[in-house]
C-alpha cells in the first residue's frame, strides 16, 4: 500500500497581529506531530491559511499528491468562510473538519479578551461549517478535544475510511470468465461503478489463466506450499491437489501483479482447462489483501479489497462471505455463512486446516484443496453493494459471531456462525426488503460508522440495519431514498 498522509490545513486570518499567528502556527504544528504518533497515518501540517489564494493553492496541491489521502481542518482562531470557497469548491479529496481547540480547560483566573480572541475555535468552526454546509459537500465532522482517545480513535477511523477512497478510485478488478449464468445480484453496471467508485473491471479469458498456469515452475510451487506449510496445518495426504492450488495462486497473482489488480473473480462454470476450482488459491490470495468474489461477482470481490484496506494495518479481518443456511430454533436463532471454498483466513479463530474433497458443483475433474476453520466471535459487520438500475445501494447490517454452535464435523468447508440484528428472523426481512445480496464481505475490523463516511464520500445510497431498526421504519426510509436519488 501507498504511504498515504492526511493534511492538517489551520484556518485564520491577518486581523490578530502576528503573535496570534505564530502561536497558532506553533501550536498546530505541536498538535500534527504529536497526533501523527497515535493514528494510523501522518497528519502533515500544512499551513495557517489567512487568505483565499493560500486556500486554494494548498489544496489544488493536494488534489494533486497521490499520497494525500484527504484534508483534515481546523479553525484555532475565527476564519471568514468567503476565503475558503474557491478552495472547497474544487476540493476532490476526503475533507474531515476537526472541532477542536488546543486547550482543554477555560482558565479561571486568566481568561480575558486576548485569551478569547487567541482560542475561538467554538466562534471559528460554526463560521467553517456553515460553508461546508452551504457548498453541500460531503464532510466528516468530528467534535472534542484533539488528545481525548475517543476522538482519536475517530479521526483514526476515518482516515482509514479515506484511505479506503483512495484505494477504491484506483481499483483494477480482472474477472476471469464471466457471471454465473442467470444469477441477477451479481450483474451490474460497470460503467456507473467506474463513474461512482474508480472501479476498472475487466475480462480476461481462463485460457490465459491456464496458459500463465503451464509457466509455473516446479520450484516456485515448492516455495509457496513451504509457505503454506508454515500457516496451516496439512490435514490430506494429497499433495497433488495442494500443489496444483498453489500453481493456480502463483498464476493469478502473477496476472494480477502484471496489470495493477487488488481483486479477482472467478466461476465454476468456467474452468475450461483447470483440474480444480481455485479454493486454497483464492483463499491465500485473499489472506495477502487481494478482493475475491464468486461467480463472477466482481462488485463483492471489489469491496472485499476495499474492506480489506481499510482495515488494521492495510490487511484486516475482512472476508467474502455468503449467507448458506439457518438454525431457526427458538432462542438459538443463527445464521451460517460459508462458500463453496473461498473463505478468507483472516476470518478464522484458529490455525486453518488444508483439506482435499470431492466438489460435485461445476467443472472439477479434481478434489479441489481448500482450507476449513471456524470464524471468531464477536461483533461484525456484513456489507452489501447493489445495482439498483441508476444507482448503487449499499448495505450494512451489524452482526453478532458466535463460535459455531455446532461442531459440523462432515462439512467440508470452513464456516462463520451470526445473528443479525435486531434479531435473526427481523433482521432478515430487513435484509430482504432491503435487497442484500446473498454474496456480502464480513468485516470484524471495519464499522458501520465507516462504511456510511465511505458510502458519503463516494457520494452512494447508505442503509444501515442495526439493533433499533424496524421493518416499518425501513421500508419508509427505503420510500424516501428512492425519491431522492431519482433527483440527484
Ligand atoms: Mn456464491
Amino acid at each position: 500500500m501507498k504511504a498515504y498522509k492526511f493534511w492538517f490545513i489551520v484556518g485564520s486570518q491577518s486581523l490578530y497581529g502576528q503573535d496570534v499567528l505564530d502561536t497558532v502556527d506553533v501550536r498546530a504544528r505541536e498538535m500534527a506531530q504529536e497526533l501523527s504518533g497515535c493514528l494510523p497515518f501522518p497528519l502533515i501540517y500544512k499551513v495557517t491559511a489567512k487568505s483565499n489564494s493560500e486556500i486554494a493553492d494548498t489544496i489544488r496541491e493536494a488534489n494533486y499528491d497521490t499520497e494525500c489521502a484527504g484534508i483534515v481542518t481546523w479553525c484555532h482562531t475565527f476564519s471568514p468562510s468567503k476565503m475558503w470557497i474557491n478552495g472547497l469548491a474544487g476540493l476532490q479529496k476526503p475533507w474531515c473538519h476537526l472541532a477542536t481547540q488546543y486547550n482543554v480547560e477555560i482558565p479561571n483566573e486568566e481568561i480575558d479578551m486576548d485569551f478569547m480572541n487567541l482560542n475561538q475555535a467554538a466562534h471559528g468552526d460554526r463560521e467553517h461549517g456553515f460553508i461546508g454546509a452551504r457548498l453541500r459537500l460531503p464532510r466528516k465532522i468530528i467534535a472534542g478535544h484533539w488528545r481525548n482517545e475517543g476522538v482519536q480513535k475517530r479521526l483514526g477511523d476515518w482516515m482509514k475510511t479515506a484511505v479506503g477512497v483512495a484505494f477504491s478510485r484506483s481499483l483494477k478488478v480482472m474477472r476471469f470468465g464471466d457471471n454465473m449464468r442467470e444469477v441477477a445480484v451479481t450483474e451490474g453496471d460497470k460503467v456507473e461503478a467506474q463513474i461512482k467508485l474508480g472501479w476498472q473491471v475487466n475480462t480476461w479469458a481462463t485460457g490465459d489463466l491456464v496458459r500463465e498456469m503451464n509457466k509455473v515452475t516446479e520450484a516456485e510451487i515448492d516455495a509457496l506450499c513451504a509457505e503454506y506449510e508454515s500457516k496451516y496445518d496439512i490435514a490430506t495426504d494429497n499433495t497433488a491437489a495442494i500443489r496444483y492450488q498453489a500453481k493456480e495462486e502463483i498464476a493469478m497473482k502473477k496476472m494480477m501483479d502484471r496489470n495493477g489488480c487488488m481483486a479477482f473473480s472467478n466461476t465454476f462454470q468456467d474452468l475450461y482447462g483447470m483440474e480444480q476450482l481455485p479454493g486454497l488459491a483464492s483463499q491465500h490470495l485473499m489472506a495477502q489483501g487481494y478482493g475475491y468474489g464468486g461467480e463472477g461477482d466482481w462488485k463483492v470481490s471489489a469491496m472485499t479489497s476495499i474492506l480489506k484496506a481499510m482495515g488494521e494495518g492495510g490487511n484486516g479481518a475482512s472476508g467474502f462471505m455468503e449467507d448458506y443456511t439457518y438454525h431457526l430454533v427458538e432462542g438459538k436463532e443463527y445464521s451460517l455463512g460459508a462458500h463453496m471454498l473461498e473463505v478468507c483466513p483472516s476470518l478464522a479463530a484458529d490455525k486453518p486446516r488444508i483439506e482435499t474433497h470431492h466438489l460435485g458443483i461445476g467443472m472439477n475433474e479434481k478434489d479441489p484443496a481448500r482450507l476449513v476453520f471456524e470464524g471468531k466471535a464477536g461483533p461484525a459487520i456484513v456489507v452489501s453493494l447493489i445495482d439498483m438500475g441508476g444507482r448503487l445501494r449499499l448495505i450494512v447490517q451489524d452482526i453478532e459471531c458466535v463460535k459455531p454452535i455446532l461442531p459440523m464435523p462432515n462439512l467440508p468447508v470452513a464456516r462463520v456462525m451470526w445473528r443479525a440484528m435486531p434479531d435473526l428472523t427481523t433482521g432478515v426481512e430487513c435484509w430482504i426488503m432491503a435487497g442484500g445480496a446473498h454474496h456480502t464481505v464480513l468485516s470484524y475490523d471495519v464499522t458501520a460508522d465507516m462504511m456510511r463516511d465511505w458510502a458519503r464520500m463516494m457520494d452512494i445510497e447508505f442503509v444501515h440495519i442495526s439493533k433499533d431498526t424496524t421493518p416499518e421504519q425501513l421500508e419508509n426510509d427505503l420510500l424516501v431514498k428512492d425519491l431522492i436519488w431519482k433527483l440527484k
